[in-house]
């Protein structure tokens, strides 16, 4: 099986800050990626890492290229979550509505991040044409696809701690959730 894993945003719009200032999404997905990555291949699989950029842009539909154009089974996209507030906390995975393997994917990677990071579980969005976020993204990839938000590292110091004390752990756990997914 083949997966293509996309770094949120890009090297020009790194999109939000961690709480801490020491990464941005893109920063901090493009740093820990390449784990995820080798857990993946030693299970046998592919497991491409893309950006919307290498697709000559910075928009979700540019990311959704940079996926189409690996010929993935499925596509995840690597985000994490800002609010105002910083009380706001845990973890959520968007999929596309009328995707019911990418609702599958979602359920399994959402389990995975909310057992290794224990922040409250937000559980899955659906995301439809109406959507406010990421809808070219999953319009336009052509494999099923999933958008994580496993923490609010740029507002909620503890949530950043939580991602980033146990990354390597998500790596693990996201790549067996990931195997046990069909496409
Ligand atoms: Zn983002």
């Amino acid at each position: 099986m083949k997966i293509a894993l996309s770094i949120g945003h890009s090297p020009k719009d790194g999109g939000a800050e961690t709480y801490d200032k020491k990464y941005s999404e893109y920063s901090f997905w493009k740093h820990h990626l390449p784990l995820l990555q080798e857990e993946l291949q030693q299970m046998g699989h592919q497991a491409p890492i893309v950006n919307r950029f290498d697709a000559g842009g910075t928009t979700p539909g540019h990311a959704a290229a940079a996926c189409n154009s690996t010929g993935a089974d499925l596509a995840i996209e690597f985000h994490f979550n800002s609010a105002d507030s910083p009380a706001a906390t845990g973890t959520e995975t968007l999929y596309w509505e009328s995707s019911p393997k990418g609702k599958l994917a979602a359920a399994l990677v959402n389990d995975a991040m909310v057992k290794v990071l224990e922040l409250k579980n937000r559980g899955l969005k659906p995301v439809n044409r109406h959507s406010a976020r990421a809808v070219s993204y999953f319009a336009k990839t052509r494999m099923p696809a999933v958008l994580v938000e496993p923490a609010f590292a740029a507002s909620n110091p503890q949530d950043n701690e939580r991602l980033q004390n146990r990354v390597r752990e998500f790596c693990v756990e996201v790549a067996r959730a990931i195997n046990e997914w069909k496409p």
